[in-house]
């Protein structure tokens, strides 16, 4: 079986967490500075904190900037449950909005959920695909007169704010600007099917405007992230260290240097990672070109570049249970693939608070035709000629049974 999504894992990811491992440190310290140093380099960004998933970064970052019962945050339907759970965890009304042809948030939808109680927007970029930024700041803009700050913070940036679930986007570029540095706050993932992984991980990279002193919230992040202490493992090792205090309740999620030490590994060929994805989906491109059924996603546009996360194949004309049979014959045929994504109105947990997918048609045709295939880099070119055929033959046998 060709394997969806395995982690990119050789002697060097080996040595370097046995090296973390013998150095005698092995929760939060010297790796994960330099890894949160690194990542705020590469991403162009003010500062990073890494954190042990996406979903505690999120979650931790709703709480400090005050997310809770009476607000409202705005999320595409279209997107991994993590997106909506943090906001139902924070006790706002979480708003779905409907996403466009490329699979990312319709900022038009965006503009007209818009409240007096909005105070995030979380738009996705689903595959790797950043979404258009410029018009999600110009819709906030327009709808600055509506904005009611509720604390210091929100009274500071005095309009929405813009965070990112970047879970898919480490890498992308909109506009000169890489992913990181597009939204005010993006939260990148690093779970084990990523682009860049450490095992699970995260990290809240922060890209403020002037006036936020980055510096001061790192270190609040700090303590935010290890129960609120005043000082971490490392601190209270050193002479007359024992002694901490605890200003608020925090929460427990920091990352390791176990975690630290992949993902400095991987961070230093992602350059590489990026270059071989990019080949792949463009062999993926070429290589449907011949087939009027098979859409391809967008990878590139005069604004974007994807971080070539997934490869969402869309095929035209065929239901929910025709994909469906497409897929347990691709994997008849020795390839795993996935769909990305059920839209959140689908699933039990939503539909049960009242989310109803017929409010969200773009959503469901993208989902219901929708099969990614395997992008990683360590894919021969053997295999994608495979995973091709598999496509093909598989839409051919289901196209034959039945006519669509
Ligand atoms: C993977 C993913 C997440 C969650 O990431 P974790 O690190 O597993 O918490 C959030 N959003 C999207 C779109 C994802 O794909």
């Amino acid at each position: 079986m060709i394997p969806f999504s395995p982690p990119r894992i050789d002697d060097h990811t080996i040595a370097e967490v046995v090296a973390a491992l013998k150095s005698g440190w092995i929760t939060t310290g010297p790796r994960t500075k330099q890894f949160e140093k690194e990542i705020t380099d590469y991403c162009q960004a003010k500062t990073t904190v890494c954190v042990s998933s996406w979903t505690m970064g999120m979650q931790v970052l709703l709480h400090w900037w005050g997310v809770g019962e009476g607000d409202e945050v705005i999320v595409p339907c279209y997107t991994y449950c993590a997106s909506g759970n943090v906001v139902l965890h924070s006790g706002a009304k979480l708003v779905l909005v409907d996403v466009g042809g490329d699979f990312n948030i319709d900022v038009d939808a965006v503009a007209a959920a818009i409240t007096d109680r909005t105070k995030v927007i979380m738009p996705v970029d689903i595959g790797g695909l950043p979404c258009d930024y410029d018009a999600l700041y110009a819709a906030i803009s327009d709808k600055q007169n509506l904005f009611k700050p509720n604390n210091e913070l929100q009274k500071q940036l005095n309009r929405i704010l813009l965070v990112a679930d970047a879970a898919h986007s480490f890498g992308a570029i909109y506009k000169d600007k890489i992913s990181g540095a597009l939204a005010d706050i993006s939260v990148f993932s690093f779970h084990a099917v990523k682009n860049l992984t450490t095992a699970e991980g995260g990290a809240i990279v922060f890209n403020l405007p002037t006036g936020f002193n980055h510096e001061e919230i790192y270190q609040h992040f700090c303590t935010l992230i290890l129960h609120g202490q005043s000082k971490d493992a490392l601190a209270k090792t050193k002479a007359g260290g024992w002694k901490y205090d605890v200003l608020a309740p925090g929460f427990k999620c920091n990352m390791t240097d176990l975690q630290a030490a992949i993902g400095l590994v991987e961070l230093n060929r992602y350059a590489d990672n990026l270059v071989r994805r990019r080949q792949i989906m463009e062999f993926y491109l070429d290589f449907f070109k011949a087939y009027d059924w098979a859409i391809l996603p967008q990878i590139k546009s005069v604004n974007k570049t994807s971080a070539f996360h997934l490869c969402l194949l869309r095929i035209s004309g065929i239901s929910e249970v025709e994909r469906d049979a497409i897929i347990t014959e691709i994997n008849t045929l020795g390839v795993a693939v996935n769909v990305h994504f059920q839209p959140l109105p689908l699933l039990t947990a939503y539909k049960s608070i009242g989310y109803d997918i017929a409010d969200y048609p773009n959503a469901y045709l993208a989902y219901a035709n929708e099969i990614s295939l395997p992008v990683y880099y360590d894919l021969t070119d053997e295999q994608l000629q495979i995973i091709g055929d598999a496509v093909v033959s598989a839409y051919q046998k289901v196209r034959n049974e039945k006519v669509f």
